[in-house]
């Protein structure tokens, strides 16, 4: 009763982390195909892997934006056959959009909306007819809520998120389940290569003030929020163990409850003030943090009940 489980993006970071655990499960419960764009980057989930490779994990070429490339690998399975589908690929860009061209944009939206999209119309057709199947997306809490100098990357994880908000309704009709999972920071080469992108950004494009506030607040406080709140690949990988393996699982998951204060405040204010507020006090009126704070904290009880079902979830 092994589950053929699809993961796209596996060189490196999340998906890696993800495809070496689901294929080193004691109960050998998964069959992975551990999928990534360039298959000569494949040297460190081959050496992760182990003794796995061939028996519960096998690697294959997909580039989640080449339609041909995603229909080659899903013809390869056996019976075209995958029960757990996790969209993992996808890039960041962050800085002033002043500062980006309308390519580098469609290069995020392509990958991060349309790849999962493309991946989605090869292989939700026969997880309707089986009636069976598991949509995941690692998506992020900017799919909830949207952070300074990240409007683009926000704007492609909203994307996947009202898309998966859409089609959940009819997936329920035909049994099968979806989950975003919803990390925090997270310390891969992705941050590190979004942040180095950040550095090279050619400011002059931007004015002053703008300028001033990607270096002086944005970049500078960077590296100091992965450092401090950051998650582990591994982490992720286990709440999506978690997910993956309940029997009821939920439509949102977030990893990190350092950060579900901020998007509770999100779902607390249907003017949606009250978290642009927050966040404009947290990086230019730190003084007022502790007001802020205190919102946080009468919306915790709103917070603490949706854990506690999830809990409950967790021990059946
Ligand atoms: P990463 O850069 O290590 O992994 C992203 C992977 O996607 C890379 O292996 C890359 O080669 C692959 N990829 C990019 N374009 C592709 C394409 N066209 N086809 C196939 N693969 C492609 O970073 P990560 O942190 O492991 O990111 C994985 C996912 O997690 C992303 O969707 C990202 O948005 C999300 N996420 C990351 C963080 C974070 O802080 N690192 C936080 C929240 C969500």
């Amino acid at each position: 009763n092994q589950k053929v489980v699809l993961i796209t993006g596996c060189s490196s970071g999340i998906g890696l982390a993800l495809a070496v655990r689901l294929a080193k499960d004691e109960k050998k419960r998964f069959m992975v195909y551990a999928t990534m764009r360039n298959l000569r980057k494949g040297e460190a989930l081959v050496e992760a892997a182990g003794r796995t490779l061939g028996r519960t994990l096998e690697i294959k070429q997909l580039d989640v934006c080449d339609e041909n490339s995603i229909k080659a690998c899903v013809d390869s399975l056996p019976e075209r056959r995958v029960d757990i589908l996790i969209s993992n690929a996808g890039m960041g860009l962050i800085g002033p959009i002043e500062c980006q061209s309308i390519d580098e944009m469609k290069a995020v939206m392509d990958t991060n909306f349309f790849g999962f999209v493309r991946l989605l119309k090869e292989i939700l057709p026969e997880m309707k007819r089986r009636k069976q199947g598991h949509i995941v997306v690692i998506s992020s809490v900017m799919g909830i809520q949207g952070i300074l100098f990240n409007d683009i990357y926000a704007a492609s994880k909203f994307a996947v998120e009202g898309f998966c908000e859409s089609l959940a309704v009819q997936a329920m009709r035909f049994k099968l389940n979806i989950s975003l999972i919803e990390p925090g920071p997270v310390i891969t080469e992705f941050e590190q290569k979004v942040y180095e992108e950040g550095l090279k950004i050619d400011l002059s494009k931007a004015d002053k003030v703008t300028a001033d506030m990607f270096t002086n607040i944005y970049l500078k406080n960077y590296k100091q929020i992965f450092e401090s709140l950051g998650q582990t690949p591994d982490d992720i990988a286990e709440h999506t163990l978690l997910i993956i393996t309940m029997e009821n699982p939920p439509f949102r998951h977030q990893t990190n409850t350092l950060y579900t204060p901020m998007t509770t405040l999100k779902y607390a204010d249907p003017n949606g003030d009250l978290p642009i507020d927050t966040f404009y006090k947290v990086v230019f009126e730190h003084d007022k943090v502790f007001n802020a704070s205190l919102n946080f904290l009468k919306l915790l009880r709103w917070r603490s009940r949706k854990s506690f079902s999830l809990e409950k979830d967790k021990s059946n």
